[in-house]
C-alpha cells in the first residue's frame, strides 16, 4: 500500500494509461479522482475499482475548459478533503501532419489538449500543494517530446512543450515541497491511435521511420508502474526529470 490515503487525481483515466494508472494507483490506496471527457467510461474505470475494493469517484472534464478543471480540483478536495498527486495524462495525437501542412486548428486543439491542459490542471492544484508543502505532479510526456521523429509537428512540439513545463515546475516549487516528473513513454497499446484521423502521407512516411526502429509496443501497466514509482516515497529525490519507458526505443 505504497499511496494508502493519498488522494490522486488523474486526468484521461477513462482509457489506456490514465485507466492504468487509476485502478493501480486504487490498488496501492489511493483515494481516485477518475477524469475524462468520456464520462460513461471514466465511471467503468470507477466501477472497475470500486468492485477491487478500492475507492474512486469519476467526473466528467475536458482539460481545455478552466471552469471543469476547477471543478475536477474541487471535487478531489470536498469528496476526499485534500489532493496529493496529481496525473497530467489526457492527451491526443495529431494525424501525423508536418510543419509544411499544419492548420492553427489543429495546432491549436493539440496545444490546448497536451500542453496548455497540462498546465491548466497545474494552476489549479498549486495552491493547494503549496498550502500543505507537499505534492507529487506527474506528466505524461512521450518519447516525441524528446526527439523529432514519432509523430506530427504539432504533437512533437506539445510534449517537448510538456518536458520543459515539467522541468520549469519541478525547479520553480521543489522549495515548498513539490515534485514534478515526467514520463516519457514508448509506444504503447492503447486506444489513442482512434485520435487519428487522416494520417497526412508525408509526415506518416517520416514518422514511420523512427516508428521502424521501436523495440516492443508496451501495455498501459508498464507506465502504470513508473507512474507509483514517482508517485510514491520512492522516489522522494526525483524531481523535475524525465523517465524515459520505452523498451529502448530513444536509445536507438
Ligand atoms: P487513450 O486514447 O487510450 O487515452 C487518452 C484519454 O484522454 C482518453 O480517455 C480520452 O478520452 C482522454 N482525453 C482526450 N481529450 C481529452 C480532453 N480534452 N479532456 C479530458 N480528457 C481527454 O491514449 P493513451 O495512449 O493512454 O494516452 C495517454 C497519454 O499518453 C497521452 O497524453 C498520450 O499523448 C501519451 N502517450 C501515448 C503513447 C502511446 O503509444 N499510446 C506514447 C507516448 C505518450
Amino acid at each position: 500500500m505504497r499511496l494508502e490515503n493519498k488522494v490522486a487525481v488523474i486526468t484521461g483515466a477513462a482509457s489506456g494509461m490514465g485507466r492504468a494508472i487509476a485502478l493501480l494507483f486504487a490498488q496501492e490506496g489511493a483515494k481516485v479522482v477518475v477524469s475524462d471527457i468520456q464520462q460513461a467510461s471514466a465511471q467503468v474505470t470507477v466501477d472497475d475499482i470500486l468492485a477491487q475494493g478500492g475507492e474512486a469517484v469519476a467526473i466528467a472534464t475536458n482539460v481545455t475548459q478552466e471552469y471543469q478543471v476547477q471543478l475536477l480540483i474541487q471535487t478531489a478536495v470536498e469528496h476526499y478533503g485534500t489532493l496529493d498527486i496529481l496525473v497530467n495524462n489526457a492527451g491526443i495525437m495529431d494525424n501525423f501532419v508536418p510543419a509544411a501542412d499544419v492548420t492553427d486548428e489543429l495546432w491549436e486543439k493539440v496545444f490546448a489538449i497536451n500542453t496548455t491542459g497540462t498546465m491548466r490542471t497545474v494552476r489549479q492544484a498549486l495552491p493547494i500543494f503549496t498550502e500543505k508543502k507537499s505534492g507529487i505532479i506527474i506528466n505524461i510526456a512521450s518519447a516525441g517530446g524528446l526527439n523529432g521523429s514519432r509523430a506530427g509537428a504539432a504533437y512533437t512540439a506539445s510534449k517537448h512543450a510538456v518536458v520543459g513545463l515539467t522541468k520549469n515546475i519541478g525547479f520553480q516549487y521543489a522549495p515548498l515541497g513539490i515534485r514534478c516528473n515526467a514520463i516519457a513513454p514508448g509506444g504503447v497499446a492503447t486506444n489513442i491511435s482512434s485520435t487519428i484521423s487522416e494520417p497526412n502521407p508525408f509526415g506518416m512516411e517520416r514518422a514511420m521511420i523512427g516508428m521502424g526502429l521501436n523495440p516492443k509496443n508496451g501495455q498501459p501497466e508498464d507506465i502504470a508502474k513508473v507512474a507509483l514509482f514517482l508517485a510514491s516515497e520512492d522516489a522522494s529525490f526525483v524531481n523535475g526529470t524525465v523517465i524515459v519507458a520505452d523498451a529502448g526505443w530513444t536509445a536507438y
